[in-house]
């Protein structure tokens, strides 16, 4: 069956002594969480070898992109090879940030997962709609389509080592959260394409997490639906005590 997983997305936040303190705290309390709990933190590349310096192996590490070039003149990108040999396990891949300052498109994603997996990276692969679409019904729709467009250029073998965040970009860093049933009505939503694509066997065992506000005192119940597999937190995991405590919420 899926894992449950909580991931922080630590952002452009924190300097890298900064960083190595955040990592340990998170360390020093990771002891607390049922091993059944995946804990993974995002962090900037900056930060990937001296983070990966100071993590156990009870916390996986991600770095927050990649690039969708294997190598070469591409300056200012950071391969999967290069993210790879901090140490790191996991990538997160289309976040809405990217998408919307950085131009961030599914062909770009479709490059960069395949190189991501092909390194042996997990991608973490965020969805989700924004305000406008969300008024005007649209949610379901967009959040297909960034799934078809991206995950269905992939096999069913593929779908292992790739992790789905649902982040309505009206909830990330807003406090708005999206209520419990707004937020399973989508998972089980995209629980459901993704078995229209792959079956039900590797629909049921892909790991679907919530992004978006999500914090210690609405976390139990987010986790509590039976599609929501976890979080990927953005503000609430700069600090290790809430990040701790979303992860102690299943
Ligand atoms: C995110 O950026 O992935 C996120 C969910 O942010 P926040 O928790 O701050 O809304």
């Amino acid at each position: 069956m899926r894992k449950n997983i909580v991931a922080g997305n630590w952002k452009m936040n924190t300097t890298v002594p900064e960083g190595v303190e955040l990592a340990k705290a998170v360390v020093a309390k990771s002891v607390e969480v049922p091993a059944e709990v995946g804990l993974i933190v995002a962090v900037p590349f900056t930060h990937l070898t001296s983070v990966a310096s100071v993590l156990s192996s009870r916390v996986e590490l991600s770095a927050e992109n990649c690039a969708d070039k294997a190598k070469g003149a591409y300056t200012g990108e950071v391969s999967v090879d290069m993210i790879k040999s901090c140490g790191a396990q996991w990538t997160i891949l289309g976040h809405s940030e990217r998408r919307q300052y950085y131009g961030e498109t599914d062909e770009k994603l479709v490059e960069k997962t395949k190189l991501a997996l092909a390194a042996g990276l997990g991608v973490i692969l965020c969805v989700g709609e924004n305000l406008e679409q969300r008024e005007a019904g649209k949610h379901f729709d967009v959040c297909e389509s960034q799934i078809k467009n991206v995950l269905f250029n992939f096999s069913a073998e593929d779908m292992k080592n790739i992790v789905v965040a649902y982040e309505p970009v009206w909830a990330i860093g807003t406090g708005k959260t999206a209520t419990a049933e707004q937020a399973e009505e989508i998972h089980a939503f995209i629980r459901k394409v993704l078995a229209d694509k792959f079956g039900t066997q590797v629909a049921d065992n892909t790991t679907i997490l919530y992004g978006g506000s999500c914090k210690p005192s609405n976390a139990k119940e987010l986790f509590a639906q039976k599609d929501i597999d976890g979080g990927l937190i953005g503000g609430a995991a700069l600090n290790a005590d809430d990040f701790i405590q979303i992860a102690l919420s299943f």
